[in-house]
């Protein structure tokens, strides 16, 4: 609700996976952006800024007077076939025309949205047909629209998911941006959606502003696009808290959650993450759930909702998915949606958005969800260190560490479709890497700055400078200008080596001031002979055989899609499904491929000795390292507390 941010797109967010044994998920996704209003007013006398001010807000008003917003109608006539049809009504204007689809949206991927376009007509306002040309795969032009033009097309929509767009018997999930077309000449112009041949009983969510009869109001494109619409027979149990108001939707079988549980764990998250950022930039927001009973997993952000999946039977067993997955995705609306690099703005829907960010936009948001976990006390030290453990693991044991930087594979995310680029040997996840880099610089912020400042410091100070001002910051260059300003050191070398380089990170170099090492760890870990990976919620390929192995000779090959996994469906689960196994345990999977099809494979998991890191304290532990840890495990500084003992300003004699 802040003036100064006029549109928001959507970033994303998404699940990949690391090949352990078996290639595991990670969460991630994104959103989107604001621009700065230049202001000439600053410049003028009291009498004359009074005078321009009128001025300014009579020809405002009378420019909004004049142009009546860009109008979608979207239909749902028919979820069975998975066929959506818009209409879109331009107002009198420029005589030519052109409608843009963009090719990407939730994903940092190119995915050619118009490929699901079956057909697209124009008509003038007395129903003259109008020639409709396609200029490139994306982009329409309509000539003789001097007097506004309707234009109608329909487009396919059967992508389910967090990122996707679907219309079917049982629901409808959109993110907009995949079947809405934008006017080229005026994406920032009003934009009014209504939904139209809605399902009997089917009711409508979204964090669009409801106008007149149950429509919608947006105030430009990318504002619109930003806002997911689920429609269909959902529930909603709505909580206050922090001030703000918070729209719970679910859409899953009522068997398979405990809605107070989640509102329970959502006042928590909420609570933990609008205090540590000392900020709530929104007056409502929406979480959006489904909890499908097939392959699920992921979450995307927007600036003011998030939608997340969750397998039912993961659901089921523990909250713990859902409270990781929300709270990355709810710190969302301040790291990518507010506090936003400029190489994302203005989102260009045509093609890849490089960016060098994604480790400080995805990563660091994965390193504030740990912070949000401990304050909300949903994990504890224990698993908080077990995972920074396992994250380690994650990222040594991918070759890709020495050759690939934290912004290289930022750059790289458009390959993300790859199964090829998702190999351990040719790429790093900035998910991974970028979340350590972020507990890193914590620690290096601490030290830098005697206790006086943490990484809170450096993301409040980013929201303050940049989001807060409508400005976007200049990616790492941004990042290192904030940790600079509020630890008065020079932080260069850490961004040279770790963000922009493929320096090995000295680990115990940084977790020393807090009482802790990483240790090697020899394990005999079960192997299942083969390792397979997802991009975001979709099939998960088997990249690689393992020769010689039993996955081999039980018929497994590179390319084969997991259908299921001991009798459930593949998905965000199958990485614990994978770790519950011995050495001697059967694995059954169900896998497609095109040249065999459909089949059951079943073989004997094996072993292999594999490096694990973990975070151990060291052999011993001083009462100021203790002291230290404690605050970092709560995002906050230490100096206050130094500062009434008495010990403040000695912080770095000890390291
Ligand atoms: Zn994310």
């Amino acid at each position: 609700m802040n003036p100064l941010y006029t549109a928001c797109k959507p970033i994303r967010r998404k699940d990949s996976y690391h090949g352990a044994a078996l290639a595991v998920p990670k969460n991630r996704r994104w959103t989107h952006a604001f621009r700065r209003c230049g202001c000439p007013i600053l410049a003028a006398s009291f009498t004359a800024r009074v005078v321009i001010l009128i001025l300014i807000v009579t020809l405002a008003s009378a420019v909004l007077a004049q142009s009546p917003p860009t109008s979608y109608t979207v239909s749902l006539a028919s979820p069975e076939q998975h066929l959506v049809e818009v209409q879109i009504i331009l107002p009198a204007g420029a005589a030519q025309r052109e409608l843009q689809l963009p090719v990407w949206n939730a994903l940092y991927q190119v995915r050619d949205f118009a490929q699901y376009v079956n057909w697209v007509r124009a008509k003038d306002r007395s129903g003259r047909e109008l020639t409709v040309r396609e200029s490139d795969k994306s982009r329409w032009q309509i000539q003789h629209a001097e007097n506004g033009v309707i234009v109608e097309y329909q487009i396919y929509a059967d992508s389910p998911g967090p990122f996707g767009a679907q219309l079917s018997s049982h629901h409808a999930f959109f993110n907009l941006a995949q079947i809405l077309m934008y006017p080229v000449d005026d994406r920032n112009a009003a934009m009014h959606l209504r939904f139209s041949q809605v399902p009997e009983g089917w009711h409508i969510a979204t964090p669009l502003t409801v106008s007149s009869g149950g429509e919608f109001d947006a105030s430009g494109y990318d504002r619109l696009v930003d806002s997911p619409v689920e429609i269909g027979n959902f529930q909603e149990s709505d909580f206050d808290e922090a001030g703000g108001h918070f729209r719970v939707v679910v859409d899953a079988d009522s068997a398979d959650y405990d809605m107070a549980k989640i509102v329970d764990a959502l006042h928590k998250i909420v609570t933990a993450a609008t205090s540590w950022m000392n900020d709530r930039p929104f007056d409502t927001y929406m979480f959006l759930y489904h909890f499908p009973r097939g392959p699920a997993g992921g979450g995307m952000e927007h600036a003011y909702s998030t939608a997340i999946d969750i397998n039912a039977d993961v659901m089921k067993q523990t909250l713990d998915a859902l409270t990781s997955v929300t709270s990355h995705e709810f710190f969302h609306l301040w790291n990518v949606k507010r506090i936003r690099p400029q190489t994302l703005e203005p989102v260009d829907y045509t093609k890849e958005n490089y960016t060098r960010a994604l480790w400080f936009s995805e990563g660091v948001t994965s390193t504030a969800e740990g912070t949000i976990q401990l304050r909300a006390g949903l994990v504890d030290e224990n698993q908080f260190l077990f995972r920074l453990g396992a994250e380690i693991t994650e990222l040594e044991r991918r070759p890709a560490h020495l050759t690939q930087s934290a912004e290289e594979s930022s750059l790289d995310a458009w390959l993300e479709g790859s199964a090829y680029y998702r190999r351990p040997e040719r790429s790093i996840s900035y998910y991974n890497k970028g979340e350590l880099l972020g507990v890193m610089l914590d620690l290096a912020v601490r030290e830098a700055s005697h206790d006086s400042a943490s990484l809170r410091e450096v993301l409040q100070w980013m929201n303050t400078n940049y989001a807060k001002k409508g400005r976007f910051f200049d990616d790492s260059n941004g990042v290192r200008e904030a940790a600079e300003a509020v630890s008065h050191a020079d932080l260069g070398p850490f961004f040279t080596k770790y963000v922009a380089g493929t320096e090995e990170i000295p680990w115990n170099d940084f977790l020393r001031s807090v009482g802790l090492r990483v240790v090697q760890v020899m394990n005999a870990v079960p192997d299942a002979g083969f390792a397979a990976s997802r991009n975001f919620d979709g099939p998960m390929l088997v990249g690689a055989v393992t020769p010689g192995s039993e996955a081999e000779r039980a018929g497994l090959q590179v390319g084969d899609t997991i259908l299921e996994m001991q009798g459930k469906p593949a998905g965000q689960e199958s990485r614990q499904e994978l770790a519950r196994l011995s050495p001697g345990n059967t694995l059954t999977l169900k896998v497609r491929s095109r040249r065999a099809g459909e089949r059951e494979l079943k073989w004997k998991v094996g072993s292999r000795q594999e490096t694990s890191y973990e975070v151990k304290d060291l052999d011993q532990v001083t009462a100021e390292q203790r002291a230290r840890r404690a605050a970092w495990l709560k995002g906050e500084t230490q100096g206050a507390a130094n500062a009434a003992s008495g010990a403040a300003g000695t912080g770095a004699a000890a390291r």
